[in-house]
């Protein structure tokens, strides 16, 4: 072996975060290879001037820096590749590692080793309590190195897992606006009192712990967050307590067994039979909130008699129903804000408002669906919304049945997008529709 190559981690930036070890590669380092901002950090997190001479570079030639500091150990050279927090999370020892993958026959004279640091995360976390006291997910919101859409996706699985969130790289100058598209994906899935910490220039002068909610998190707050800022989006356990002396965010040890509980609006769609009132049911009992079923079918006949019998014998007894073929603004209003509520189905109240206001009461029946959007809007508890794709078979070969599937397609639209999300079923399987193309 020519010569040594260790990457290590600074630690966020107090000198009291960099580990005894990695002060000693510091300082029987020959050469430092880094990003100009973290070699600048280096004399401060070892707590004397180190010797070694520096090889800075710019934030974005990872892959040259890497390779000049192999070439550098291999021509004999001690070398410590610098990066902050941990070397391993969204740092250079990944980049070292790739690139002795890809050139397995070169640089096999260097030793390469690793030295762990504290990361942004763990200092931001000890700062606000302990917020990743439970299961947590580490998301870099840069779209530099991966797609905006696998970004949002992430997000999205992660945020809909009840994970706490630890968002790196939040908001640069270069994309300000993704932050908001990310909180939007997030409140999908949590409610707007979750905590949130933002901990910027943790360990470094000019610190600032910030507590907020995620509903706070709009126009002057998350205009706060930068490149220097790491934000903590709590789960649905996480907490805040308030001391006399300042408060703490914590996430307890144990989540409990009952999965999280069911937010926001949802809009279920798909074919007869595709199993949309069973996926619905089973949305809607995960609920805390007391649950209220509309349901909007009419026995005209005893097929449908039996079907509404069979439907209602099969929910769970404490769920309310509340019987309205046409008015669903005035039934909603009948039902606590807070109640969670399952409206099944949509296909059959536009069916039965065709009937009683006759063939002409299309664009009736799209101004009330504009309505029936802004009740469930207005409501603070979740809400669950069946209804039927019709459109994907042949034209009806009657007016009748061609203006209802018409007004029925674009009252599901109306919907959809006053829905957080919206789900395709198809035998027994649900196809998220909720969509990229709203937040990209
Ligand atoms: N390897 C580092 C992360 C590098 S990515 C680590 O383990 O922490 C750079 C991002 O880390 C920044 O955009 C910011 O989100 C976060 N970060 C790094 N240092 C920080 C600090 N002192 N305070 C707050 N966030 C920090």
């Amino acid at each position: 072996m020519s010569g040594r190559l260790t990457v290590v981690g600074l630690g966020p930036g107090a000198p009291e975060w960099c580990t005894p070890a990695v002060r000693e590669r510091l300082l029987t380092a020959t050469d430092l290879v880094g990003y100009d901002r973290y070699l600048a950090m280096v004399d401060a997190a070892a707590g004397c001037v180190v010797p070694a001479r520096r090889h800075g570079s710019g934030n974005r030639v990872e892959l040259d820096r890497a390779r000049h500091a192999l070439d550098l150990a291999s021509a004999g050279a001690d070398v410590v590749v610098v990066s902050s927090g941990d070397a391993g999370v969204f740092a250079m020892a990944a980049v070292v590692m790739e690139q002795i993958d890809t050139h397995p026959t070169r640089w096999v004279d260097v030793a390469v080793d690793v030295e762990p640091g504290i990361t942004a995360a763990q200092a931001a976390a000890a700062r606000a309590g302990a917020p990743l006291g439970h299961d947590y997910c580490v998301i870099s919101l840069s779209d530099v190195r991966k797609p905006w859409p696998v970004v949002a996706a992430r997000l999205d699985a992660a945020a809909g897992a009840d994970f706490v969130l630890a968002l790196y790289n939040p908001r640069s100058r270069h994309r300000p606006h993704q932050f908001a598209e990310a909180l939007a994906v997030i409140r999908r899935h949590r409610a707007a009192d979750t905590p949130v910490v933002i901990a910027r220039q943790v360990g470094r002068p000019g610190e600032t712990v910030t507590f907020a909610t995620l509903g706070e998190m709009t126009g002057g707050m998350a205009d706060t967050v930068d490149m220097s800022t790491l934000v903590i989006v709590g789960s649905s356990a996480t907490r805040r307590v308030d001391r006399p002396d300042r408060s703490f965010v914590y996430t307890p040890r144990s989540h409990g067994t009952a999965p999280a509980s069911l937010q926001g609006r949802w809009l279920l769609t798909g074919g007869a039979r595709s199993g949309k009132s069973a996926y619905a049911e089973r949305l809607v009992a995960r609920s805390t909130a007391p649950v209220v079923v509309i349901a909007t079918a009419e026995a005209f006949d005893d097929d449908m008699a039996a079907r509404i019998a069979r439907h209602r014998a099969e929910r769970p007894a404490q769920w309310r129903t509340i019987e309205e073929p046409r008015d669903l603004v005035g039934a909603l209003a009948s039902v606590p804000g807070d109640a969670c509520v399952l409206l099944d189905c949509i296909t059959v109240w536009v069916g039965n408002r065709f009937h009683h206001d006759g063939v002409e009461a299309g664009a009736r029946i799209e101004a009330a669906a504009v309505e029936l959007a802004q009740a469930i809007a207005a409501r603070r508890g979740p809400s669950v919304v069946v209804t039927n794709d019709v459109g994907l078979g042949l034209v009806p070969d009657t007016a009748l049945g061609r203006r209802y599937r018409d007004t029925l397609g674009r009252v599901n639209a109306t919907l959809a997008a006053a829905a957080d999300r919206v789900l395709f079923l198809s035998a027994g399987r649900a196809v998220d529709l909720t969509a990229l193309d709203r937040i990209t």
